[in-house]
């Protein structure tokens, strides 16, 4: 990578931007959001959190003329074969917030007594060195646990208050916000997108 290289982030959302900026400051990237640049959100028509990623950061990239980097997120319960997955931001229906969504997925689990409840939470990261780049570097995080019967603590945001940590003994909501950033799937993803790009087998992005 050259000392800066611009890359276009395939977000609207002011907060993820900043995160990535301050995770990773030190890579040599300036991070521009798509919405500076005049970009539109794309259609996430893919089947898996990957190609939406990939769909996302190839918009981006092909408006921008610049490397993208776009990310995918969402909560995978065994139990409903991997629901909410995909849908996780809109569960309940388009525009339900996280309490419809916590609500339908607790009854969802309670019609399943006996299915167990483990679920992950997943996060990917792609970064496209341009838009037919044929080689993304795609890093990708989980973060495991269980969905408790109903929900605890007041922080986070999404699926926070029914996610427990094992390990932590804690809801993701329950958790001071530096703990959930160190060991969140995002984190993981973030960690493996630095591995891969300090990786000198990795081709460089400008
Ligand atoms: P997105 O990838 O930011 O669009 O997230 C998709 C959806 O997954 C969010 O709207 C949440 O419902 C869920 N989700 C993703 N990450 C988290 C998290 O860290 N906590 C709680 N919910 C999350």
């Amino acid at each position: 990578m050259t000392a800066t290289t611009r890359v276009v982030v395939a977000t609207g959302n002011a907060g993820k931007l900043a995160e990535l900026r301050e995770l990773l400051a030190d890579t040599g990237m300036e991070l521009v959001a798509q919405t500076e640049l005049g970009i539109d959100e794309v259609e996430e028509t893919g089947a898996s959190f990957v190609e939406n990623a990939l769909i996302k950061a190839r918009h981006a990239s092909r408006q921008s003329g610049l490397p993208a980097l776009a990310d995918d997120s969402g909560l995978l319960v065994t139990a409903l074969a991997g629901a909410p997955g995909l849908h996780s931001a809109r569960y309940a229906g388009v525009g339900a917030g996280a309490t419809a969504n916590i609500e339908k997925l607790l009854a969802a689990l309670a019609q399943r007594p006996d299915a167990g409840r483990d679920a992950c939470f997943y996060a990917c990261l792609v970064l496209l060195r341009h838009a037919d780049d044929p080689l993304p570097v795609i890093a990708e995080g989980l973060w495991r646990g269980s969905i408790l019967e109903s929900p605890l603590g007041a922080g986070g945001f999404g699926y926070d208050p029914v996610f427990l940590d094992p390990g932590q003994g804690l809801s993701a909501a329950q958790m001071a916000p530096a703990l959930k950033s160190r060991i969140s799937h995002r984190a993981r993803a973030v960690t493996e997108l630095r591995r891969r790009l300090s990786d000198p087998q990795t081709p460089p992005l400008g």
